[in-house]
């Protein structure tokens, strides 16, 4: 059920207000995030360098993705050791970056906000 708020862009603790201004977590416009929900009032900006961390998911996700482009191109038949691989592969996170800034906040702050304050 989270997941499901998560994707939707949804407050970690009340589920009804957005986090980023934009719904879309595809959207290549500049992520603006709220300081706080407008529903509740949950702070979503915990301390200075809270989404630091956030880093560390990033590289999660972009890992991830890099490892499923690789997959696709060589199921399409090109080789893992050829360049067009590695260029499938980087041009895929490079558009899934938006993607991956919202979602790695977004995950970052639901695991911070319903561990410690619940
Ligand atoms: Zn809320």
């Amino acid at each position: 059920m989270a997941l499901i708020h998560l994707m939707q862009n949804k407050c970690p603790k009340c589920h009804q207000g957005q986090v980023f201004n934009t719904g879309n977590l595809f959207s290549f416009k500049p992520a603006k995030m709220q300081d706080e929900c407008p529903h509740c009032h949950q702070n979503f900006s915990k301390e200075p360098g809270f989404y630091w961390g956030a880093m560390y998911v990033s590289y999660g996700l972009a890992t991830l993705e890099m490892a499923l482009a690789c997959i696709f191109s060589i199921s399409i038949g090109i080789s893992a050791l050829d360049f067009t691989n590695l260029g499938i592969c980087i041009a895929f996170v490079l558009v899934l970056f938006p993607f991956n800034f919202r979602m790695a906040r977004l995950i970052w702050l639901y695991l911070f906000t319903n561990l410690i304050e619940s």
